[in-house]
């Protein structure tokens, strides 16, 4: 895949956010502060601009990335925007200046996104986060690559274990941020930021399979 599919991803991402603006932010309501959707459409707005802006470094994977996970900090306010942020430039920086991106160096770069949300948030699967659906994707995909999938069949299994593992959310007891403020109350709601995760991964799917 390369910077071509990359910035697909991310414009995709950018359009499936804003389409459910107000569905993640109607699942914050329930369980936070009722801002996830705003805030995350605002801030893949200002990525929309940052990209074209004149002398945007785009020229490679990693570097969309890095501009993605840069703008994120800056611009998304709440616990979510330096967790994406943080999640994108380390999956920029796993990717290094490689042109051209194989299953491999996109597994080790997920892998190193969930490493850096972890180590910002604390957050372990089973809290009722992002991590819950960042973390079942990662592995999904691994196992996948690793029994020999195409890299459609792969990137499919990596976007539907994320969607599972949010989904997997809605049992759960929120014990990191906001949602766990409501204790036992959380339970029974889908967490906002990991559905967000799972759509972002679905647009990585999505332009994965349109670029090929
Ligand atoms: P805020 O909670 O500050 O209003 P958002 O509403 O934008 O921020 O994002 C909320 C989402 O952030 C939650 O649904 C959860 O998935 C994620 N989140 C919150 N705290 C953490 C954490 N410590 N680690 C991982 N994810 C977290
Ligand atoms: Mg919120």
């Amino acid at each position: 895949m390369d910077a071509e599919v990359f910035r697909a991803w991310i414009v995709s991402a950018a359009g499936v956010i804003e389409a459910n603006r107000d569905h993640l932010t109607q699942l914050d309501a329930a369980i936070g502060d009722a801002d996830h959707g705003i805030n995350l459409a605002r801030g893949f707005t200002a990525v929309l601009g940052a990209l074209d802006a004149p002398g945007a470094k785009t020229a490679t994977p990693g570097a969309i990335l890095t501009v993605t996970g840069n703008t994120l900090i800056s611009k998304v306010g709440g616990a979510s925007g330096p967790l994406y942020g943080v999640a994108f430039r380390r999956a920029g920086k796993a990717l290094g200046d490689a042109a051209d991106v194989d299953l491999p160096a996109l597994s080790a770069a997920l892998d190193a996104a969930l490493a850096g949300v972890k180590q910002l948030g604390a957050a372990r699967e089973g809290d009722k986060t992002m991590v819950d659906a960042l973390a079942a994707a990662t592995r999904a995909f691994s196992k996948a690559i690793v029994e020999g999938a195409s890299p459609d069949d792969a990137i499919g299994s990596l976007a539907e274990a994320a969607e599972a593992g949010a989904a997997a959310t809605v049992s759960m007891q929120a014990l990191k941020g906001r949602a766990s403020y409501l204790g036992p109350r959380s339970v029974g709601h889908e967490d906002p930021g990991a559905v967000s995760t799972a759509l972002i991964l679905g647009a990585l799917r999505d332009a994965a399979r349109a670029g090929r």
